[in-house]
């Protein structure tokens, strides 16, 4: 059986916001990072940017770091980490045998799909790894015999998706990490660029493993909105496309720039840090314009206020 490792903290609700005894000390540090912890890029099946496209987007999303996490592959996580060290974690989205989904950070190996669940989370652990629970709710069928499987194994929860667009899901995730004392995590889910930055979690600043799970009881989910079924049904088209034809998106777009990671981590560093908001925010407007359209009509909009 794998052992929990997010147990050893005894954690609470103070208001609607996850923290722990002493989680004031990391607040008033000024250390918080923005981090997305579940993402995609072209290395999955159904993914549309590149590894480094989605990198530079993330960061221009206002992103600290991100996890990439392609549906049972680590190539794209890899290829991505080697350009930005500082701000991307290796991750796989392992669809088990039973059909549930168990995310890995901070892995070395690719795991194969089609394991139990238990196995799967004892060979992200073998690696160091951290056992990643998302969307638990968010299955088409027996969504509640999903989510007690994954739970199970999981050193922290998602508690926001922002591709779970029937609500009662994001609020069961929630609602059962804070049942099980389990730290809950808003990620995007992006599958294309456009999603990134709809959710994302603040947290104390943090570089492996350990210090991740450290972190994570002080987090604050984010959650800004959730998108349409229609991001479903393109990623599924784009998967059949992808099938047929053999097409690989992104791998030929990479926008790699001769910018190496250091020049990132100042852009990184050089954004002002944002109010923080307590719990799970859903709040109306997007953390950055993703496009260029949107910031010429905020701009439009200022000079005319
Ligand atoms: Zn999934
Ligand atoms: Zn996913």
């Amino acid at each position: 059986m794998p052992k929990r490792i997010s147990g050893e903290r005894a954690c609470k609700e103070v208001g609607s916001r996850a923290t722990c005894a002493g989680g004031t000390a990391f607040a008033d540090s000024g250390s918080m990072i923005r981090v997305d912890l579940h993402l995609h890029s072209s290395y999955s099946h159904d993914g549309w940017a590149s590894p480094c496209e989605v990198v530079e987007r993330a960061i221009a999303a206002g992103l600290d770091k991100i996890a990439i996490t392609d549906h049972d592959e680590i190539a794209g996580a890899l290829e991505a980490r080697s350009r930005y060290p500082g701000q991307v974690i290796v991750g796989e989205e392992i669809n088990c045998g039973c059909g549930t989904h168990l995310i890995g950070l901070f892995l070395t190996e690719r795991i194969v799909p089609g394991l139990s669940v238990e196995e799967t989370a004892e060979r992200i652990r073998d690696q160091g790894g951290v056992v990643y629970a998302p969307h638990p709710f968010a299955y088409a069928r027996r969504p509640a015999w999903h989510a007690e499987q994954a739970l199970a194994v999981a050193d922290v929860v998602e508690g926001f998706n922002s591709r779970a667009f029937f609500p009662p899901w994001n609020r069961k995730a929630s609602a059962a990490a804070r049942q099980r004392v389990l730290p809950h995590l808003a990620s995007s889910d992006a599958h294309f660029p456009w999603e990134l930055g709809r959710a994302y979690t603040q947290m104390p600043s943090f570089s492996y493993a350990k210090g991740f799970l450290d972190s994570a009881p002080y987090c604050r989910s984010i959650g800004l909105r959730t998108g349409t079924p229609f991001v479903h049904v393109a990623s599924v088209l784009i998967a059949q496309v992808r099938r047929l034809t053999g097409w690989q998106p992104g791998k030929t777009r990479s926008s790699h720039t001769s910018q190496p990671a250091a020049a990132n981590q100042r852009s990184v560093e050089r954004q002002p840090p944002r109010a923080a908001a307590g719990g799970l925010d859903v709040q109306k407007r997007p953390i950055r314009p993703q496009h260029r359209y949107l910031r010429t009509r905020n701009q439009a909009v200022k000079s005319q206020g």
